[in-house]
Parts: C-alpha cells; sequence; structure tokens
C-alpha cells in the first residue's frame, strides 16, 4: 500500500527560485514532448515515451543546456508522465493530455527516491541542498518517490511511502448516512454532522478580495498581491472542508464494517444553478470516495442505495408513506396507527439513515425485507462472517 504525506516547505528565497526553475523546466519538458508526440503520430508514426526522451537527448545539449541546471527529474520524468497519460487516454480513462500553461498549471516536478533524502524535518535536493520541512514524515516505510508542487502560495512535498498492508479486520458494525444540505451528514444512530459551508462563510471575503483584484492594473506588482491574497482564501478553505471530511470518514471507517449511503447524482445536481455552489462547498463527491477507500481499506464495504429510494418519505419503521411530504418537512409522523411510531415526532434525516441502513443490509442479502416492521434505534450488528 502507497501512501502519502504532503508537507509545507520552508524554502528561502533563494529555493523558491531553484522550485520555480525546476518546475518551469518540467513544464517546458511536458510541453516539447506533447508537441513532438502530436506532430509525429499525425506523420503517421509510432511516437513512444522512450524514443521521445532519446531524442530530446540529442539535442539537449545544444538547444536546451539551461536544463541541467536543476535536478534530472525535472527532464526525465515529464516523459514517463507523458507515456503514462496517453495509456489512459487510449484505455479510455482519461483525457488527451494537454500543454501545460504557465499561468493555468499548477506548477511541480518530480524527484524520485535516488534524488532525495530526508532527514528530520528537512528534504535534500539534488543541486539545490537542505530544504526545510513544516513537519516530519509521518510514515516508516520505503520511500518511493516525491513531487514538489505550489498551491496558492506555497510549496510543498508529497512523500509517498510504501508501507505493508495493514490486516484489514472487518468492524462489525453497520450504518446508514442521509447527506444533504441542511446537514451534512446524519447517521442512522441519530448522530448529525453539520453543513459548515465554509465557502458560503468566507464568500463576502472572497468578494472584497476578488473585487480588489480586479481594481489592480494588470502586470502591476499590487494586482500579483492581490492574485494571492485569492488564492490563499481559496486555500485556506480547501483545508478547513478537507480537514472535517478526513476527520469524519476516518472515524466511520474505523468503527463500523458497512456504511450505507445513497447513490446520488452529484454531477448532476451540481449543473442545478440554484443549488450547485451549496453542493460544491459541501463537497459531497470527496465525502462518499474518501469514505470509500478508507472503509475498503480496512475490509468493509459502502454500498450505495439506489437513487430513486423514497429515504425520506418512508417510515422505517412500518414502511408507511407519506406521499405529499416536502423538502420543508423536517419532522416525519408516522400516521399508521399500528406501528410503535404513530404520531412520534422522528428527525426526518433520521429517519431517512435509518431506511438507508435497512435498504443497504437488505441489498447485499443480509436481511429479506426492506421493511421488517420491528423497529429498533440500536445498530445493527453483522454476523461475523457477513459481507
Ligand atoms: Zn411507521
Amino acid at each position: 500500500m502507497i501512501k502519502a504525506h504532503k508537507i509545507r516547505l520552508h524554502p528561502t528565497a533563494e529555493q523558491v527560485v531553484y522550485f520555480a526553475k525546476a518546475a518551469g523546466t518540467a513544464r517546458f519538458v511536458w510541453n516539447w514532448a506533447l508537441a513532438e508526440w502530436n506532430r509525429q503520430y499525425e506523420a503517421g508514426e509510432k511516437p513512444t515515451a522512450l524514443k521521445l526522451k532519446k531524442q530530446f537527448n540529442e539535442i539537449r545539449r545544444e538547444h536546451f543546456p539551461w536544463t541541467w541546471e536543476v535536478t534530472k527529474n525535472a527532464s526525465d520524468q515529464p516523459f514517463l508522465d507523458l507515456g503514462k497519460a496517453f495509456t489512459a487516454f487510449f484505455a479510455g480513462r482519461a483525457h488527451r493530455p494537454r500543454f501545460k500553461s504557465k499561468k493555468r498549471s499548477k506548477p511541480s516536478f518530480y524527484l524520485a527516491n535516488d534524488q532525495l533524502e530526508l532527514g528530520d524535518h528537512r528534504l535534500w535536493i539534488p543541486k539545490l541542498g537542505w530544504v526545510n520541512m513544516a513537519e516530519k514524515l509521518r510514515f516508516t516505510g520505503k520511500v518511493t518517490g516525491a513531487r514538489i508542487t505550489k498551491s496558492a502560495d506555497w510549496w510543498f512535498v508529497s512523500i509517498q511511502v510504501e508501507m505493508p498492508d495493514a490486516v484489514a479486520v472487518k468492524r462489525p458494525g453497520a450504518i446508514g448516512m442521509d447527506v444533504g444540505l441542511n446537514r451534512l451528514a446524519t447517521l442512522s444512530t441519530g448522530e448529525g454532522v453539520e453543513n459548515q459551508a465554509f465557502l458560503k462563510t468566507a464568500l463576502g471575503k472572497l468578494r472584497r478580495a476578488n473585487k480588489r483584484l480586479h481594481r489592480r492594473k494588470l502586470g502591476s506588482n499590487n494586482r500579483e498581491k492581490a492574485r494571492r491574497e485569492v488564492a490563499r482564501l481559496h486555500y485556506r478553505i480547501t483545508c478547513m472542508r478537507d480537514d472535517v471530511l478526513h476527520k469524519l470518514t476516518t472515524r466511520l471507517a474505523n468503527c463500523y464494517g458497512m456504511i450505507g449511503i445513497e447513490d446520488l447524482n452529484i454531477k448532476g445536481l451540481i449543473k442545478n444553478r440554484r443549488v450547485s455552489r451549496a453542493f460544491s462547498d459541501a463537497a459531497l463527491g470527496k465525502l462518499f470516495s474518501l469514505l470509500d477507500s478508507k472503509v475498503t481499506q480496512r475490509g468493509g464495504q459502502v454500498v450505495k442505495v439506489g437513487r430513486f429510494f423514497p429515504s425520506s418519505k418512508t417510515c422505517h419503521c412500518c414502511g408507511w408513506k407519506w406521499e405529499t411530504m416536502t423538502l420543508g418537512d423536517r419532522v416525519f409522523r408516522c400516521q399508521n396507527a399500528v406501528c410503535p411510531y404513530y404520531q412520534f415526532p422522528q428527525d426526518r434525516d433520521q429517519n431517512a439513515g435509518q431506511n438507508i441502513l435497512r435498504e443497504a443490509l437488505h441489498v447485499i442479502g443480509l436481511i429479506d425485507q426492506v421493511v421488517t416492521g420491528i423497529g429498533s434505534d440500536e445498530d445493527v450488528n453483522l454476523p461475523a462472517d457477513a459481507g
């Protein structure tokens, strides 16, 4: 299992110059290789990453001697990356590789494991020396490589470490989760995680910063300063959001072996202009993908419940349906006189979470009926060999 730890760097002014130069070299080589690939492809030849690299090295001394000023990986790796990108493209897994832009692309370059050395809180880079790291590497294992990137105004190193696979011990508990915009997640146990809507909270600040940016003269120092301010704000919002998502998903994955969720059409929801910002702000797609990878890693499973399953308007206990329920109804009252929950005020989202849990257990064949008729507020415990 390969894990990555992303660490903020504290480079000196000279080191920042080196980083920018190495990232610029990597971008130049990528663009050179892509242009050459396209040209050869159109001419009916069969370009490969290795052939292109050889071709580049033949003219390098004469035309691009400055590419030797930084680590050799800055001019090696783009060929391998491009080869991989084309393989993914031809297999239909990715878009066609595009040219990297100085303005829009994220500056970055790669370091293979023989091109870096790690000390306590520092990182050694060829032709540069030691660079200070904000914290030390969290994982112990074989370092397979690293990538240096710039986000907002800061430089980071993401170090890949190969670690022995953890022994997957499936957690016995099962839980259902209802997601939404009012409350980010409501568990079938009744616990709720509020949607902190970081973007919405910061929107005023962001708008002011953007206005300032557009009042500044193009190409001026003040415009650059304003641009960095906007980038830092965006970066901070992403960090706060990721923090919430990581903490929630790690906790759930550590406690439950089966988690039922709704199969939401997130792309479709983001296209809806009225709620698109709120949905991107909640980052439900990221929530689901983090949850899935963490639960799977621990030997559990995330079960998706059909998009059209009426999780909100069904009583989780008896199956009675409240057909006229609207989005504004926050409290569910079952109208089935023989149901133990008859007229009992249930939280809308918790009831939905319980329905999702039942349906998920039904999907994986652990219970026959969606609704058993006997309500239970407890977690459902799976038999040890289930799933
Ligand atoms: Zn009922």
